[in-house]
């Protein structure tokens, strides 16, 4: 049989499906299970040396047939080595961080990452003796004047969480990969619609498949992709750990990713519409939406990605943060709540953590997720709200 090229549109639709018998329904079976059982000794002894191995039906908390659909399913669309499904993004990124590292070594983290992410550099893995040093996610290249023979891993988001600056990754992964250092991309915001990192040198690519991935804020999920290099590695070290996906997480991230793309599609429009608009609002200092010149990467954004996703800052001129939270109570349209990427806009001011670099803006900012509602009442809700900044 001829090999079909890869196509994006058409993975989306035709993985992570049953084979095609007749009278078979077109989604997996949501499994509930622990034990798995084997006719012989020798075949359940086959599957436990092969239980680090994605594909393999062993028991319950190495993943079942579904899980191992998503799987591959992912692995095509990340031109990835192998995926290892856990439980939450943030146990993407943990098990990954404790995958590469051991006492006395030393990682560089961007100083933009994730909430979470930090947390954790900052607790868990500086507990185990670990040194986490922050660098300016704007670095590129330079990147290599703060690699030492101890670094174990360079972990960086594209782009920043609530700052939204866009790193030149194709520098930073060049950088690592010529001193040998392993690279750990947080890519929760380009998705495989808009970029393919590992294809641009990183090594490992995390993703919160809790966000677009399944798209409705309905699942928890963590997403690792891996290059041959690391792919063992980062699966041992989760089956180790212990982490699992639940058999409705995976039915609803396939669910989520047969309209991944047209969602995509959508929120890069919709979110450069509303990011355009609210550039044109007196009340609006800046907007940080990496499509948009005023975005610090932005070039970055340009060079690599095919489309932006519907979630950008917002740099109001008030410093005044009892105005911006009466701002915020009155939008209708938009919940107030973390997490992003389903179906309903959201709004949310963010204070920026810096250690490395400075945040130099001293007006208010708030995150806004676009979702599927109408523009025009996205817009009329938050043009009904601005005048209470003044206040
Ligand atoms: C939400 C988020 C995470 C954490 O994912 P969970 O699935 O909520 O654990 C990690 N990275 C980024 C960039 C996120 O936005």
């Amino acid at each position: 049989m001829q090999d079909i090229p890869f196509n994006l549109a058409d993975c989306l639709v035709q993985d992570g499906r049953p084979d095609r018998v007749e009278g078979r329904h077109v989604n997996m079976p949501i499994e509930l299970g622990s034990t798995m059982v084997f006719d012989s000794f020798a075949e359940f002894a086959a599957a436990r040396n092969a239980r680090y191995e994605s594909g393999t039906l062993y028991y319950g908390r190495y993943g079942n047939a579904a899980t191992h659909k998503l799987e591959q399913m992912l692995a095509k669309l990340e031109g990835a080595e192998a995926i290892t499904l856990t439980s939450s993004g943030v146990a993407a990124i943990t098990t990954t961080l404790m995958a590469l590292t051991r006492p006395g070594c030393h990682v560089l983290v961007a100083d933009n990452v994730y909430g979470n992410t930090r947390g954790f550099c900052d607790g868990l893995l500086t507990q185990q003796g670990v040194e986490i040093e922050y660098f300016d996610p704007m670095i590129g290249g330079a990147i290599s004047d703060l690699i030492r023979a101890e670094t174990a891993a360079i972990m960086f988001e594209s782009p920043g969480s609530g700052t939204f600056e866009m790193p030149d990754i194709r520098a930073i992964a060049a950088a690592a990969q010529s001193a040998n250092v392993p690279t750990i991309l947080d890519n929760t915001w380009g998705t495989p619609v808009f970029s393919q990192p590992l294809s641009w040198g990183v090594d490992i690519v995390v993703y919160s498949g809790s966000k677009y991935i399944s798209g409705h804020s309905d699942c928890m999920l963590g997403i690792t992709a891996s290059n041959a290099a690391y792919a063992k590695i980062i699966r041992k070290a989760v089956m180790q750990v212990g982490d699992k996906t639940g058999g409705q997480e995976i039915l609803l991230a396939l669910r989520g990713l047969r309209t991944l793309k047209l969602r995509m599609e959508y929120f890069d429009k919709a979110g450069r519409e509303m990011a355009k608009w609210f550039a044109d609002q007196p009340k609006v200092k800046t907007v940080l939406h990496p499509a948009l010149p005023s975005c610090p990467g932005h070039e970055n954004w340009a060079q690599d990605f095919t489309g932006a996703a519907g979630l950008f800052g917002v740099v109001f001129h008030t410093t005044s943060e009892s105005a911006v939270l009466r701002f915020v109570d009155a939008l209708h349209h938009f919940g107030i709540g973390v997490s992003w990427g389903g179906y309903e806009s959201l709004a949310l001011p963010v204070t920026p953590v810096r250690t490395a670099t400075e945040w130099s803006e001293t007006g208010q900012l708030v995150r806004f997720n676009i979702g599927l509602e109408d523009l025009d009442s996205l817009k009329a809700d938050v043009a009904n709200a601005l005048p209470l900044l003044d206040q």
